[in-house]
């Protein structure tokens, strides 16, 4: 007779993952901590949500403490950097000593090692024998694109991970190694256990608003996570105790997308650059751009998808008033009338690139930003009395009482019309040049999307 107090099998708890980011740079600051980014972005997409990031100094003893810890409570650890050949790389035996693991030296990774030096013409200096290290009990993740090997050690029913530093070795190892060997031990999932949509032009707060109706049916079922970017906010559903299936979760997106019309970009993470690249493919058309402000970045949001020259036929950087009448036919009497920071060279800019490519649409940027050695909040940065509209002359901080620092112009030429919009953008330099980049992607993408309508 089964007793009516059995409880039925609890689910097991899922695999506990955490990641020691290692290295002085990173706390101070000199350094961005993208191995979290990308390691928890990986994870996530694999089902897995990373319980913690520690980043620590390249003190042994402060690396061993937070090793010990991790490893007591986690079933996988990731321990990132420090795996090089110099005297503050010294991950290894810090590691090995808390573990109470051996280290041994492996002649095959030291011949990759020589090999590598030689490929590239190179003098192996003998500290590199260093990175030729590794635990008696564990096995080697071949470095393809640099010196120091990953190291793997699977024990007690755990595993440890140690992945080299730089970016461009990490990420390729972590892809192609990591995530296979993980897989095959049963610690991930095999699709994403959250769906996500982006959404451009409304605030969270609006977003939140707009599409509460819509989460209301789902009670606490469905978790909601809100996530805003330069110009984006995407949305993240998921139901933490698998309520709703991957099917229903994207049902809702789709009933979302329905509902946000115009303001839903895509399902998944793609840029805003990427979507108007899709519309401009299908539409078989091309872009240029003409940049001032924010020097390239739009153009280089564009470049950097696969195929770019299919759809972006070019863009011009001209910061100085020359450039701007010598490369895009601005007239010199424009920019003494108005200013480089205004709607008319914006327009003029735009045109201009239209016509030096021989495309159907172009984006312009022209404007002041704040000063990148300063804080916006500087007192540099304040307004000042010289201005650059009616002279065309730029003032130190690009600023004037007209056009303050923040304010830019944006102009989008299309096969029926050229346009301007004002965007006020005051916040620090990167911000502010961000937000002009995805305000005028997001003009062409709604231009493209009614054009087509
Ligand atoms: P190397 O052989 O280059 O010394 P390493 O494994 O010893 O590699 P580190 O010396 O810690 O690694 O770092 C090497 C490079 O990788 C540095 O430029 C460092 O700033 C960068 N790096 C280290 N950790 C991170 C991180 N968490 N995010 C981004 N970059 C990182």
């Amino acid at each position: 007779m089964v007793s009516s107090h059995v409880q039925p099998n609890p689910t097991p708890a899922p695999p506990r993952f955490e990641l020691l980011t290692l290295g002085d740079e990173l706390l101070l600051g000199l350094t961005a901590n993208t191995h979290l980014a990308f390691i928890g972005g990986e994870l996530a997409r694999h089902g897995v949500e990373l319980a913690r990031n520690v980043t620590v100094g390249d003190a042994a003893t402060a690396i061993a403490a937070e090793v010990a810890t991790s490893w007591a409570r986690a079933d996988v650890v990731i321990v990132t950097g420090g795996l090089g050949p110099t005297c503050d790389d010294r991950t290894r035996e810090a590691v090995a000593g808390v573990l109470g693991e051996e280290l041994v030296f492996d002649p095959a990774i030291e011949r990759a090692i020589a090999e590598r030096f030689a490929r590239f013409g190179r003098l192996m200096t003998p500290n590199n024998r260093k990175q030729a290290c590794r635990f008696a009990r564990g096995e080697v993740l071949p470095n393809a694109h640099g010196t120091a090997p990953g190291l793997w050690l699977g024990r007690d029913g755990k595993v440890l991970v140690m992945l080299p530093g730089p970016p461009g070795e990490l990420q390729p190892m972590f892809a192609t190694q990591v995530l296979p060997r993980l897989a095959r031990l049963g610690l991930l999932a095999e699709r994403e256990p959250y769906v996500q949509f982006r959404t451009a032009g409304v605030g969270e707060s609006l977003l939140e608003t707009k599409l509460q109706p819509l989460f209301d049916r789902y009670g606490d079922a469905l978790t909601v996570g809100f996530c805003a970017h330069h110009g984006t906010v995407d949305v993240r559903l998921s139901s933490s105790d698998s309520r709703l299936g991957l099917a229903r979760l994207e049902q809702l997106a789709a009933g979302c997308a329905q509902l946000l019309g115009e303001d839903f970009v895509c399902h998944g993470h793609d840029s805003l650059a990427k979507a108007c690249a899709e519309l401009l493919r299908t539409r078989e058309k091309k872009l240029a751009v003409a940049e001032a402000a924010t020097g390239g970045l739009l153009a280089a949001a564009l470049n950097e998808l696969c195929g770019a020259c299919k759809f972006f036929a070019g863009g011009v950087v001209c910061c100085a008033n020359e450039a701007k009448i010598q490369l895009l036919g601005v007239p010199e009497c424009l920019l003494k009338q108005h200013g480089a920071v205004s709607a008319e060279c914006a327009v003029a800019l735009a045109t201009g690139a239209a016509e030096m490519f021989g495309a159907d649409y172009a984006l312009a940027i022209t404007g002041s930003v704040a000063d990148g050695s300063a804080p916006p909040w500087d007192a540099r940065n304040l307004p000042s009395s010289a201005g650059t509209a009616g002279n065309g002359a730029t003032p130190p901080n690009g600023g004037s009482l007209e056009n303050p620092v923040g304010t830019m112009f944006l102009a989008l030429h299309a096969p029926h019309g050229t346009w301007s919009k004002k965007i006020t953008a005051p916040g620090a330099r990167c911000a502010a040049r961000q937000k002009a980049v995805s305000t005028a992607l997001d003009w062409l993408r709604r231009e493209l999307l009614r054009a087509a309508a």
